[in-house]
């Protein structure tokens, strides 16, 4: 059912993605407004509760339990099992099942390829409940590659200058670098500082990022031609100033709207998202077979028209308190080294 805290399941006696501090937490992924700190126990993947832990330090909750994908556990009268979101490092939907009904909760997901993690899965269920971030016919993501291959042919055509290329701190940042290697570009990539410590910690899971250097050490020479990641925030910010005559990248899927580009001041938008687009949300919420669909952020509407056009139950959640990674200021969170400057 949904709270105020977000959803609960009553039969076990816990909050999925709680935006306020609850007894008992089961999380979905390490964005700061699904994961939280202060509830008493987390339930999660061992990647998500890592995360968590770097960014709120130890005491972040009161007990914590990692969680496999697939393992099923036992919540009071409910058994829950994870599955992989293919949104970041760790992202799970949680699957609740009771008296012969399967509810599945995506937490944020995309059903395209991810280097960086676990693939999507479909996991069949009587009642789903999405996000619905791009959830209009708008959006339409594309090929991500075509994207890297527009990047590295601006950093082609423009040796001297640096592409300082804005990117949410978990889970953007570590694909945008995976798909740069992907197409066997060698050279250091630089990083803001506040991205730091989430990429050494992916690629201590295994991720090859190649070399990934910090920016704050590199020279203006060594930073002509180069690429650099940083805080979308940062972009405009005295921190950009060390980078020779910089192109202003911002990889996201708020990018397919010009009116969003211009905002921020971008030269090079690169329409790349970890979220589903509408054409992903759609097809996911059909083939999950529900015949009942639960919306809990983003655009909303549509999505739930589309589902009662469809002969499915639709309803929107308007949950409090869940963002927009992309909207919102990484470089802020207060284990971030703080690199203003
Ligand atoms: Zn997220
Ligand atoms: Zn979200």
């Amino acid at each position: 059912m949904p709270t105020p805290a977000g959803v609960y399941c009553a039969l076990g006696g816990f909050h999925i993605d709680p935006t306020r501090p609850v007894e008992k937490a089961v999380i979905t992924h390490g964005h700061s407004d699904h994961a939280r700190a202060g509830h008493g126990a987390v339930l999660a993947t061992q990647e998500t509760l890592d995360l968590m832990r770097l960014r709120y330090g130890e005491g972040f909750a009161g007990a914590t339990q990692a969680v496999r994908y697939a393992e099923a556990v036992t919540l009071g009268g409910a058994k829950v099992t994870f599955h992989p979101a293919g949104h970041v490092l760790g992202s799970a939907q949680v699957a609740v099942e009771a008296n012969g009904t399967r509810i599945v909760a995506s937490g944020d997901y995309k059903d395209v390829p991810d280097p960086t993690c676990v693939p999507f899965e479909l996991v069949p269920c009587d009642v789903f409940i999405t996000e619905a971030t791009f959830g209009l016919p708008v959006f339409r993501h594309g090929d991500p590659g075509a994207e890297i291959a527009k990047l590295l042919h601006s950093v082609a055509l423009f040796p001297e200058r640096a592409h300082l290329v804005g990117a949410y701190s978990l889970g953007k940042a570590q694909r945008l670098i995976a798909l740069i290697r992907q197409t066997g570009y060698d050279k250091p990539i630089y990083l803001h500082g506040a991205m730091e410590k989430i990429t050494r910690y992916y690629q201590r899971r295994g991720v090859d990022l190649g070399r990934v250097e910090l920016a704050r050490g590199a020279g203006k020479a060594d930073l002509a031609g180069a690429i650099a990641l940083c805080p979308p925030s940062t972009l405009k910010e005295l921190w950009s100033r060390r980078f020779p005559d910089p192109v202003t990248c911002f990889a996201s899927g708020w990018m397919r709207v010009r009116a969003r580009a211009r905002q921020y001041l971008v030269e090079l938008p690169l329409v790349i998202s970890d979220h589903a687009d509408w054409d992903g949300l759609t097809a996911t919420v059909a083939a999950t077979g529900a015949a009942e669909v639960w919306v809990t952020h983003g655009q909303e509407d549509a999505l739930v028209h589309w589902s009662v056009t469809r002969g499915l139950k639709a309803r929107p959640l308007d949950i409090v308190g869940y963002g927009d990674e992309d909207e919102t200021d990484a470089a802020a969170e207060p284990t971030d080294s703080g690199e203003s400057s």
